[in-house]
């Protein structure tokens, strides 16, 4: 299985000097198996770049397939939506998953909201011409998705949750664990260490520095080192930080990376926007 990173960035996308080693553009990850089954993983507005890339293959001609999974709908998993150009051509089939922690809303009506004439021209979903099948889906349950196996699991968000997942496919796992906060990040939580058990890799939230965790606590976000207790307890073998936070320059991703790599046996890098990675 082939996983590139599109977007890395938490919170809001940021540009300027300061970021072009591990990118400005917020959370988006594309899984792709060795028969060429594709899942996308949040649409943040790094999947924009991504869709120029799905353009020039099946997808600029109306006959592309994607299934994509949302964490959550907080403005940094979605923000790309209104601009994935798949979702303008006729043919294409596109399928969104994911949960609603807002009791008795639809995923469809809250997509639905975002492409409202208050913020989008779009003016609704109805408009896209790609068609698009909305489900709303209850973490816990198992997904079917074409070439991979899904489970999926709340997690913790501040006031809110949002949906971690373990994909499986080609033999490997990857576990999705971005926009967490355990009560306690020393002793997460048993359903993020069952996503994560004996995954081949680990995406783990990472927004901030272990020395500013403190002032942040609450927020909903993890420190880096949250990620290592996951990957050590469950036997992860190899762990990204992720979700960098907005106010994290590539020289103090770069810090982070070095003190939580002194930290832990299991190797660790910081995802950056455009990288490959085969698990
Ligand atoms: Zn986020």
């Amino acid at each position: 299985m082939r996983i590139r990173f599109w977007g890395v960035r938490g919170s809001f996308a940021m540009s300027g000097r300061d970021f072009l080693r591990y990118g400005g553009n917020t959370t988006s990850v594309e899984l792709v198996t060795a028969a060429g089954e594709r899942l996308l993983i949040d649409l943040g507005t790094g999947a924009t770049e991504l869709a120029k890339t799905l353009m020039g293959g099946e997808f600029g001609k109306g006959q592309g397939q994607l299934p994509i999974l949302l964490s959550h709908t907080h403005l940094d998993h979605i923000q790309g939506l209104p601009f994935f150009t798949p979702f303008f051509i006729k043919g294409n089939q596109i399928r969104i998953l994911g949960a609603n922690p807002i009791s008795g809303l639809s995923l469809e009506a809250t997509l639905q909201n975002q492409l409202a004439p208050h913020y989008s021209p779009l003016n609704g979903l109805e408009n896209l011409a790609a068609g698009v099948s909305i489900e709303t889906i209850q973490p816990g349950a198992a997904l079917e998705v074409p070439g991979f196996e899904i489970e999926t699991g709340a997690v913790p968000h501040g006031s809110m949750w949002t949906t971690a997942y373990r994909i499986t496919a080609d033999g490997k796992t990857v576990a999705y664990l971005s926009d967490v906060e355990y009560p306690s990040y020393e002793d997460p939580l048993e359903v993020a260490l069952s996503l994560a058990r004996g995954a081949d890799l680990l995406i783990h939230d990472a927004m901030h520095a272990d020395h500013d965790y403190e002032l942040r606590r609450g927020w909903g976000h993890s420190p880096a080192a949250a990620g290592v207790v996951v990957a050590e307890r469950a036997g992860a073998k190899k762990l990204a930080l992720f979700h960098h936070s907005p106010d994290a320059t590539d020289d103090m991703i770069d810090e982070v990376v070095a003190r939580t790599t002194a930290r832990t046996a299991v190797p660790v890098f910081a995802a950056a926007e455009g990288s490959y990675l085969d698990v």
